[in-house]
């Protein structure tokens, strides 16, 4: 299972469930309990989106 990056303009509580459109272009639900702890950076993340949040990613550190 990959994952897509969302950009949110809501809170992540208010998100749970939801559609939203990735920065891919994908249509993803987004599931805010998800334990991000086990999500890493780069290991089956959709390559788009990967590319596209890098510089962002980056920034925060
Ligand atoms: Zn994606």
């Amino acid at each position: 299972m990959s994952w897509h990056a969302v950009e949110a303009h809501r809170p992540a509580d208010e998100l749970d469930g939801e559609v939203e459109l990735a920065v891919c272009g994908a249509i993803v639900q987004i599931w805010g309990t998800q334990d991000w702890d086990r999500v890493s950076a780069g290991r089956s993340a959709c390559a788009e989106c990967r590319q596209r949040t890098a510089p962002a990613l980056r920034s925060v550190g």
